[in-house]
Formats: structure tokens, sequence, C-alpha cells
């Protein structure tokens, strides 16, 4: 890009890609400087469910739900699949609120649940294969006029420079930029084995620091379960046996499934996302990080949000 941008979005995760399309489609000259492209960010680790929106309606992540369950359904996009699964939990009686609201909601029988489970019920939700969709998404930006650059700013005031706008998209390394003690790194393995036939996806409440997810993409299946805070990302084959063992206890064509791939991604814990705007010096500063195990849910309800900040006007 030789003309000066209006907006440099940091990263290229989901969170910077989706927010870089809505500033771009909306018309605004769009620069992406990412440390990393978008195959090497923690987005492409992530396994990835979207929904149910489980948050009270006053929790801003219920709005930022939604309007990314909107988006997922009224426009096909590659990596995207709409699918039938179950979510569960070991507890008798753990329905969470607003369960009921998800779409395909239905309590399983006894005799429908996995062993071990007292709550279990049927949804149907996006499964996105990241790889896949964020290809889609870089190649969405650069149709809609975006430029991407893989070369990381050192500083948010190096950023600043080079446009009167900065969206800080970069996920767990937004602390070092701004300081921000409530980010935290989220240990989480992810272990790709070859498909042996599953087309429902599982996803076992993460009420402990272990439990079992199950998420087919076609040829293969996203095996996960485990948090620990850590920013060790060395794949450990002691936790890679666990999660397998407790996948195939659920779903027994697993057990001695051929393994793909086994990496490890750090969550971008925080409390909650910071979806906010600062001014520095004459830059204005949109944050959009922070987005914990949700990222994929909650990434076009913060874009919405943040392009908004970013072009001045309130956010839905
Ligand atoms: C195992 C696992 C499973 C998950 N499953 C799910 C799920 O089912 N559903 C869900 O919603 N979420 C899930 N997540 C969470 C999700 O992956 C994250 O919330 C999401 O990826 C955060 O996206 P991001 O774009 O903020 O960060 P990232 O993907 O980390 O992207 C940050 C970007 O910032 C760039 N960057 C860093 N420093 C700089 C710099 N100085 N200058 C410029 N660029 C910089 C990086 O190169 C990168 O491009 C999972 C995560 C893991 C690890």
């Amino acid at each position: 890009m030789t003309v000066r941008p209006d907006v440099v979005v940091l990263g290229s995760g989901v969170i910077g890609l989706s927010t870089g399309i809505r500033l771009a489609e909306g018309g605004a000259r769009v620069l992406v400087r990412t440390a990393a492209p978008p195959a090497r960010t923690t987005s492409a680790l992530a396994s990835a469910m979207v929904g149910p929106n489980l948050s009270p309606p006053d929790d801003p992540q219920h709005a930022w739900t939604d309007e990314t369950l909107r988006v997922l359904r009224a426009e096909p996009m590659p990596g995207v699949a709409v699918r039938d699964g179950t979510l569960a939990a070991r507890p008798a009686g753990a329905t969470p609120p607003f369960a009921e609201r998800t779409p395909g909601f239905r309590p399983l029988a006894d005799d429908e649940r996995p062993a071990g489970f007292g709550t279990a019920f049927a949804v149907r939700l996006p499964l996105v294969d990241m790889p896949v969709y964020l290809a889609y998404l870089l190649g969405r930006l650069r149709e809609a006029g975006g430029a991407v650059r893989e070369e990381p700013v050192g500083s948010l005031d190096e950023a600043a420079a080079l446009a009167p706008v900065v969206v800080n998209c970069t996920g767990l390394a937004a602390r070092a930029l701004t300081g921000d003690p409530d980010l935290h790194p989220v240990r989480g393995p992810r272990i790709v084995v070859r498909n042996p036939g599953l087309d429902r996806f599982f996803m076992e409440a993460p009420m402990a620091p272990t439990w079992a997810s199950i998420f087919p993409h076609g040829d293969h299946v996203v095996l996960g379960g485990a948090q620990r805070r850590s920013d060790d990302t060395t794949p450990d084959p002691a936790e890679a046996a666990d999660i397998l063992a407790r996948c195939a206890a659920i779903e027994p064509a697993l057990a001695g499934a051929e393994v793909l791939e086994h990496t490890v991604g750090l969550r971008p814990g925080r409390a909650a996302p910071r979806v906010e705007a600062e001014r520095r010096g004459g830059a204005l500063v949109v944050h959009n990080y922070g987005h914990a195990g949700n990222g994929v849910m909650l990434s076009w309800g913060c874009a919405r949000d943040a392009a908004a900040l970013a072009l001045g006007a309130p956010p839905a």
C-alpha cells in the first residue's frame, strides 16, 4: 500500500482479519501489520465451536456471540459447517441457563447420554475448520482492498505513526504492547486424528482443568480438553494420551485413530475481552483482544463493535 492507510490493524488471527474485513468492506483503506501469517496464529489452533450463547442478555458477550452466529448462518463460508452434536456435563441437573435457546436444543434421555454424564443435550452449531477459514478471511480482506504486511510493530506508538487509527488485535501479545496485567496465557493442547467416520461433535462442559472435546471436520477430527495457566507450548505425550483416552471413552471409534498432529496453543486469557478505544497522542487506538477460549465465537460481534469505534460510530 503506497497511499497512507486510514487504519492499521495489528494481527492476522481471527480477530484481526474479521475486524480488517469489516473496516475494508466499509470503505476504509486498511493495512494489516502482523508478526506471523494467519496459519501460524493461535487462531489456527482453535477447535472451533461457535456457540452456544449462554451469557446473560446484558453481558456484551451475548450480543457478540449472537452477531457471529448471525453472520455464519447468513453467509456460507469455506471451513464453516453447521453440525449436530452433544453438549454434556458430568453432574446431573447441570443444564446452563439459556441453553434451551440454542438451535436444535433437545435434552438427551438417560439411554442416549454417554456413560458418566448426568447432563447432556443435543444442539446444532457451526464448527469451523480454522486453517481453511483463516485462508478464506485473508482472501476476502485482500479482495476488499486490504493490504497485509508481515512485520511486527515494536509498540503502539510505532503503529500510530502509520495511520490515524490503530486497531490492536494482537491476542496474547497485547500484554507486551499495552502492559495489561489481566492478560495471561492459558495453555491448550490440540490433537488431530484421522476421522474414523464421525459426523457429530461432542463437547464436555469445561468445568475442570480437563474435559473432552471431539470436533469432526471431514477427513480429520480435532480433539482437545485441557486448560492450564502456562506459557509452555511443548507438546506433552502424556497429556495427549489422556485426551485420546477421554475422547475414546465417549466415541470408541477414536481408539487407535491415527494421530496426524499434536500442537499446543495459548489462549489469550482475560476476565473479559477488551473492546474499547483510547486516545494516544494524535491517534485513536481501538483495542480488540483478550478473547480467551472464545475468540472465534466472539469474532464477528467484536469486529463489528471495534470497526464502529475505529470509524467514530458508537458500537451497536
Ligand atoms: C486448543 C484451543 C482450542 C480453542 N477452541 C476454541 C473454540 O472452540 N471456539 C472459540 O471461539 N475459540 C477457541 N479457542 C480460542 C481462540 O483460538 C482464541 O480466542 C483466538 O484465536 C484469539 O484470536 P486473536 O486473533 O485475538 O489472537 P491470535 O490468533 O493469537 O492472533 C494474534 C495476531 O497478532 C499478531 N501479533 C502479535 N504481536 C504483534 C505485533 N507486535 N505486531 C503485529 N502483529 C502482532 C500475531 O502474529 C497474530 O497474527 C481455542 C484456543 C485453543 C488454544
